[in-house]
């Protein structure tokens, strides 16, 4: 099939270089005429892993390209995908529909008779309807539930597809689409304009929720003395509980969780729904940064003005760099601000972290970061940061304090190597130069 994917950001260049690996002719288009001359010369203007090869291999094969023209597209697609951001708005809680509604209009303007325009972007329930009724082009939804990290597996290999749809020719098109996808024996729902567009804002509502459920539960282990490391093991021993999503740490950030549920909780309230669990769930993430920003304070005694600071971590998740609504940054810039002298590093997400936090240092190695340092956190849990042997990293610094802002690191391996070692919701073990003098 002919396929256009508008707004090829993560989930777009995804989306496009899978549909050109499932066999489809795919055209790739954005408003920005940089990504998509990046994209069209086979490079990927962001990381995600084994995306890369995959669009070098079908823009060198032809099957995929970039434009910026959205008449070039109408004329190419039968089915049209649109995967343009639905940020926070920067007046309030709600999602900003003004690049979705544009790509809308634009494709519409120009698609060919019998186009299907297909919407992927996450937005609030009601959506879709409104822009089906305002077009003279069929439209249907097909939430995407890709984790940035993990986005080429789990676009050819999804846990489920959900379809949104009026019409038996709407689910037939898009059963063509998918039609590797659904042999291979992935779950298909068909249903409703309003209950696709709520599978993922429910979806990422209650992965939100679990995580800051076991983060309420290390506040509660923190004031009572408890483990939230044991806690969470032993919860996620029952099946209706489950491991997945039940660790301890920072929180979660990103461009899609922290703004999704405040989109759902503001929909939900305009239908006359009251989610405000929502809004507790979303303070108790808040807080968990503000946490660690105390934690640093309690290690350097209450003086992080001139305290040399190494940062591991600035994307909001590892596997990523993308450093949207990023704990890690949240916390280097507000210590940097304090008079902290902040040093970062992190595997991939240096030059984006460059960019939006320029004030802040920025190391060329996680040994470059450590070396002086009074004080480390580890914020983000790349591979490289949970394998760093700690005596080595005890050789590098001026005070081997640690906050292990994510859970995984050994706290014997490291408390063994003579480090101060604190981890949100763990015990706090004495340490020895507890009591000694601050020397900055
Ligand atoms: P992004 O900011 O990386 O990409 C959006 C792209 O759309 C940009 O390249 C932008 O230039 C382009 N664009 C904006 N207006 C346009 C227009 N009128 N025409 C053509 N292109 C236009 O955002 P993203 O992370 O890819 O997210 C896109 C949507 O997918 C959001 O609704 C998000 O919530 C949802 N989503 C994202 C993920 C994820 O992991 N990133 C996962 C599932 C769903």
């Amino acid at each position: 099939m002919r396929l256009t994917v508008i707004g090829t950001g993560y989930l777009g260049a995804t989306h496009a270089a899978c549909m050109a690996e499932l066999g489809h002719e795919v055209l790739g288009l954005d408003v920005d005429a940089g990504k998509a001359a990046a994209l069209g010369a086979g490079r990927v203007p962001f990381h995600e892993p084994g995306l890369a090869a995959l669009i070098a291999r079908h823009t060198a094969s032809g099957r995929l390209r970039f434009t910026t023209s959205y008449e070039e597209a109408g004329a190419f697609g039968q089915v049209h995908f649109v995967c343009v951001g639905t940020p926070q708005r920067t007046d309030g809680d709600a999602a900003d529909l003004t690049h979705l509604e544009e790509a809308f209009a634009r494709i519409a303007r120009h698609a060919r008779k019998g186009a299907l325009l297909v919407g992927k972007s996450t937005v609030p329930v009601g959506t879709a309807a409104r822009l089906a009724d305002a077009t003279a082009v069929e439209v249907a939804w097909n939430p995407e539930f890709l984790r940035e990290g993990f986005a080429v597996e789990d676009t050819l290999r999804p846990d489920r597809l959900v379809f949104g749809v009026r019409t038996r020719r709407a689910e037939r098109l898009l059963r063509g689409v998918y039609a590797g996808v659904l042999q291979a024996g992935t779950p298909l729902v068909v249903t409703g304009f309003a209950t696709a567009e709520l599978v993922k804002t429910a979806a990422n509502a209650f992965l939100a929720t679990k995580i800051s459920f076991i983060n309420a539960m290390a506040e509660v282990c923190e004031a009572a003395g408890g483990d939230v490391g044991k806690l969470s093991e032993a919860l996620g021993h029952d099946d209706r509980i489950g491991g997945k999503h039940l660790r301890a740490g920072v929180g979660f950030g990103g461009g899609c969780l922290p703004k999704d549920i405040r989109a759902f909780a503001h929909r939900a309230a305009e239908l006359g729904v009251d989610l405000g669990f929502l809004r507790e769930v979303d303070a108790i993430n808040m807080r968990r940064r503000d946490r660690v920003v105390a934690l640093a304070r309690e290690l350097c005694r209450g003086r992080i003005l001139g305290a040399r600071v190494a940062m591991l971590g600035a994307a909001f998740k590892p596997d990523s760099d993308d450093i949207r609504d990023s704990p890690a940054l949240n916390v280097a810039a507000r210590l940097g601000l304090d008079g902290a002298d902040v040093t970062v590093y992190d595997p991939e997400a240096m030059d984006n972290a460059r960019k939006a936090f320029p004030l802040l240092g920025y190391a060329v190695s996680a040994g470059d970061a450590l070396r002086g340092a009074d004080l480390v956190l580890h914020l983000t849990e790349w591979p490289e940061f949970r394998d760093i042997d700690p005596a080595w990293a005890a050789s590098l610094v001026a005070c081997p304090r640690i906050v292990d802002g994510r859970g995984v690191l050994d706290a014997d391996r490291w408390s063994g190597a003579g480090w101060w070692f604190r981890s949100l919701g763990r015990p706090a073990p004495r340490w020895e130069g507890e009591d000694a003098e601050i020397r900055w």
